[in-house]
């Protein structure tokens, strides 16, 4: 199997960060497996980032420093406190190159913890030839990650994005205005960006979609739809 479409650099160094929300990492972890190539990029990102923080120089104290902090442990509790600022690090799921068949299909190791039973799943229609598993179960922000299988030349509606919307294909293909996903391609679409897939003849093409904001669809049908279907 041979990777064709691969993820941005800047969107492997967010990752190798963990400055991607839980969706796209989602997404990002699942490429991973089929890509060596990837994983070696992140993992020297990750290398990178580990000596720069290793290499920092200690901050200097200036005298009596620890005194005083030791001395505030003794002092009464502020009536109020300020929020935790959110924490930059999003759980990132892992990232090996094991597969296990589910339902027919190959599913890589970081989605395991998303889909317990895929031949037991209750796919939900999202329009004609086209079904949906929402894979977050629960919304966590403007997160969404959801499993589609979409029917042998089915054309999906034209749609653009409100921010990054990332695209892994688990099984059969799919073709827009980029080229021709199989199994293991990454599709990252920007917010500049609009795209129309239509599934490739032959099977269905089972993949899984990643995005940090709503998408915006041209029709009016599908603008209509979109709120019930979750996107
Ligand atoms: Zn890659």
């Amino acid at each position: 199997m041979t990777v064709k479409h691969h993820p941005s650099e800047a969107l492997l160094l967010a990752y190798a960060a963990g400055h991607l929300g839980e969706g796209l990492s989602l997404l990002m972890a699942t490429h991973l497996t089929y890509c060596p190539d990837c994983r070696a990029a992140v993992a020297e990102a990750e290398a990178v980032g580990g000596a720069v923080m290793e290499e920092s120089a200690p901050v200097v104290m200036r005298d009596g420093a620890l005194d005083a902090l030791l001395g505030r442990l003794d002092a009464p509790a502020p009536e109020a406190r300020r929020p935790a600022p959110p924490s930059v690090t999003r759980r990132r799921p892992a990232s090996s190159p094991a597969r296990a068949v589910q339902g027919g299909i190959a599913l890589p190791a970081p989605l395991k913890s998303y889909v317990s039973d895929l031949a037991g799943a209750r796919w939900q229609w999202v329009g004609p030839g086209v079904r949906q598993l929402d894979l977050m179960q629960r919304p966590r922000g403007r997160d969404t990650a959801r499993m589609l299988r979409i029917a042998p030349g089915r054309v999906l509606p034209h749609h653009g994005h409100e921010g990054l919307e990332l695209t892994v294909v688990l099984q059969g293909s799919f073709t827009d205005e980029q080229g021709r996903f199989t199994a293991g391609d990454l599709a990252e679409i920007d917010r500049d960006g609009s795209h129309q897939p239509i599934a490739d003849s032959g099977e269905d093409c089972i993949c899984i979609i990643g995005t940090d904001a709503p998408l915006r669809f041209s029709g009016w049908v599908p603008r209509m739809m979109a709120p019930m279907m979750g996107f």
